[in-house]
């Protein structure tokens, strides 16, 4: 087992990311307003989210070579975000510009406490189509790894899973938001990455029902019955448990000191699926990707938390096998 990936220009996998481009417009105020108040005084900023374009810089950052299949609206949101894609080197061939659409915006007020409110328009995301996706076709079926989250409509979602399967790569689905999945389209999932959260809620739909989701083992079991192959539940600062045919394992997080967790199940999922484009084995792959979240979560910020290869290795480093420094 490869535990401690090393950098070659020759390992570069192809990961093709299919999901949704948001902009959040953080507004932070001393207290949430009630309905019917407003609450002067508040900080605003606008930033680059959405869980698939999250995912993808993350997996650009980690070293794959990624594109990027997703809608955004006709506005100035949308197109700054397709050159702000770019400048990370993400292929932005299959990102379409939606006609009379606003590109998906997330409003989010967040109080003194950190406590937060949101509302999402999906806007664009919700017009990303079955066609859309056939269009990406070649791309899909040439990538080592297909990684798709669920803030697009499930017809997109569905079809991408079937053209991957069809061409025997490799699917992530990242179960996020949680929403009833049907069993075909679980049956062809390679790894599916719910955290704690969204294991609980899809276990509880599946045929077996909350009586064998006692605890999260028991839980992880479940979801590898509803059909995917692998099953990687992300813990947080518990770290993640991998779920396959061969039994369970744990992969512990990396202690860090946390300064804002957001995304970092998108940065553990963009980098986990840059190592299994690369080959690495899953446990491999979820401890690497358990390193790109904990350097993510010592950062402010969405996308802007998401850590290069370089400092993803340095950090492998320095925490896991110091006498792999000299091999
Ligand atoms: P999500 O952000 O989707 O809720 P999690 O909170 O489970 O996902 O975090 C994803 C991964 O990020 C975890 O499996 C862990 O490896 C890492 N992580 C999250 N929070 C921390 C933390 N406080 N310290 C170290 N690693 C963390």
């Amino acid at each position: 087992m490869t535990d401690h990936p090393a950098t070659t220009d020759t390992n570069t996998g192809t990961i093709v990311v299919i999901g949704s481009i948001n902009v959040d417009l953080v507004v932070r105020v001393a207290s949430l307003p009630r309905p019917g108040e407003t609450v002067l005084g508040g900080r605003f900023a606008s930033v680059p989210g959405g869980k698939g374009a999250n995912q993808a810089v993350a997996a650009a950052r980690a070293g794959g070579h990624t594109t990027f299949v997703a809608r955004v609206g006709d506005d100035s949101m949308g197109r700054a975000a397709i050159d702000a894609f770019r400048a990370e080197g993400i292929k932005t061939d299959f990102i379409s510009i939606t006609p009379h659409c606003p590109t998906g915006v997330a409003l989010i007020l967040v109080d003194a406490a950190g406590e937060n409110s949101i509302a999402v328009a999906g806007g664009a995301n919700d017009r990303l189509s079955r066609e859309d996706i056939e269009r990406a076709r070649p791309a899909i079926a040439a990538a080592d790894v297909v990684l798709l989250q669920l803030e697009i409509p499930l017809e997109a979602v569905a079809h991408a899973v079937e053209i991957a399967r069809a061409a025997g790569r490799r699917v992530i689905l990242n179960p996020a938001p949680a929403r009833p999945l049907p069993a075909t389209l679980l049956a062809g999932i390679d790894i599916l990455t719910p955290n704690e959260t969204e294991a609980t809620a899809l276990a509880a739909d599946g045929p077996a029902g909350e009586a064998s989701a006692a605890d999260i083992e028991g839980i992880a079991r479940t979801l590898l019955d509803l059909g995917p192959r692998a099953v990687v539940v992300t813990l947080g600062a518990a770290g993640a448990l991998v779920a396959t045919g061969q039994g369970l394992a744990q992969v512990p997080a990396f202690p860090v000191e946390p300064r804002d967790t957001v995304a970092a199940g998108d940065v553990f999922n963009g980098s986990l699926a840059v190592m299994l484009a690369e080959g690495h084995d899953l446990v491999a792959a979820t401890r690497f990707a358990a390193a790109a979240a904990a350097i993510s979560v010592t950062r402010e910020g969405a996308q802007a938390s998401a850590p290069h290869r370089s400092e993803i290795e340095a950090f492998l480093t320095a925490r896991l096998r110091p006498e792999a420094e000299g091999a």
